[in-house]
């Protein structure tokens, strides 16, 4: 089996929810199960969202479960930094690449511009994209707007191709030629763009498999778009389905159970939440529900994984949590949990 690189790469925009916290699971397995590694990388281009107090939460929390990455912002590694905000200068580097081969232009358009413009392809009743104004823009033109102080996005030319992959677990996405818009790689703030980013960072880290959300199958249709001006290949991609809450739509802050700190606080124990995220899209071949940690890296398969969403089901994480706290000696469990026993039993 060929040695993978894996990657989880979240947000530090809040605390770990369950669903990022199996897509990490996920990642891990399949690093430990072909013998490759694991990498941690936080995505914080978007400065006003990203915070370092849940980088720290996120890798707390990962290190409760135990699952430990070989390469990351805290420990460093030969594709380094692990930390977008830290990578600008890679990014204006590639950027340049773009610009050279003329696959990239700058873009001087408001947002008011914009909502005008899709609003009037609505009307239309055509479907909303960039129509690609700033593509062509003479330099006496550029420098009119940058007289008036406007500084530009940099969008990317967007060649007017169909375009396919295969997903490992969603199977052939494609998408007509000309449905996507020449799209934002850099903002005018001189930051990154997610799109833009991921791949410069997923290619340089030689990324072999990203396995991650299914909110980011159609984010990869651009991402391709990005391989093919570079001339990378694109990893395999494994895009996993959405967690839903037990009544069905998003989790949200009503859902105590949704992130991994209230789990904690509710006494779920790490063994118990990693089993039964496990079996959260996955089936497993054999008839066996409790799996040890060398056992789940054995049988895991990313070939198993379904596409239809998974629904969190609390009653199944509360029996696997009562088969591994009955494992755990009654002494450390009185002193690891004395927050749940009252008065009266003690
Ligand atoms: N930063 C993205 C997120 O948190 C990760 C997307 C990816 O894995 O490509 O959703």
């Amino acid at each position: 089996m060929r040695k993978e690189r894996l990657r989880f790469a979240p947000s530090p925009t809040g605390h770990l929810h369950i669903g990022n916290v199996r897509t990490a699971l996920f990642n891990w397995l399949w690093a430990k199960k072909t013998g490759g590694k694991f990498i941690l990388r936080f995505e914080d281009s978007d400065i006003e969202r990203s915070n370092k107090s849940y980088e720290k939460s996120i890798m707390e929390d990962l290190k409760w479960l135990k699952i430990q990455w070989d390469e990351g912002p805290d420990i460093g590694g030969n594709y380094g930094p692990y930390r977008q905000s830290e990578r600008l200068d890679i990014y204006n580097s590639w950027i340049k690449k773009l610009f050279d081969k003329n696959r990239a232009y700058y873009c001087y358009c408001q947002d008011e511009d914009l909502e005008k413009m899709r609003e009037e392809q609505l009307k239309k009743g055509l479907p909303p994209k960039y129509d690609g104004r700033c593509r062509n823009l003479t330099p006496l033109q550029r420098k009119e707007f940058e007289r008036k102080g406007i500084k530009p996005a940099i969008r990317l030319k967007v060649p007017e191709h169909s375009i396919t992959f295969k997903d490992i677990v969603f199977g052939r996405q494609k998408i007509p030629k000309g449905t996507l818009g020449d799209f934002i790689i850099m903002r005018a703030n001189g930051l990154p763009t997610y799109n833009f980013a991921v791949v410069v960072d997923d290619i340089l880290m030689e990324i072999s498999t990203v396995i991650r959300g299914n909110d980011h199958l159609s984010n990869t249709f651009r991402q391709l778009v990005l391989y093919y001006y570079f001339k990378k290949t694109p990893p395999k991609f494994c895009h996993v389905s959405t967690v839903i809450a037990p009544e069905g739509g998003r989790f949200s802050k009503r859902h105590n159970f949704g992130t991994l700190k209230n789990l904690k606080k509710l006494g779920y124990v790490p063994d118990a939440i990693i089993n039964y995220l496990l079996f959260l899209g996955w089936s497993s071949p054999i008839e066996k529900e409790i799996f040890n940690i060398d056992e789940m890296i054995e049988i895991f398969d990313l070939n198993k994984l379904s596409p239809s969403p998974s629904t969190f089901d609390i009653k199944k994480l509360n029996w696997f949590n009562h088969h591994y706290l009955m494992k755990i000696d009654s002494s450390k469990l009185f002193e690891n949990y004395r927050e749940f026993f009252n008065d009266e039993i003690v």
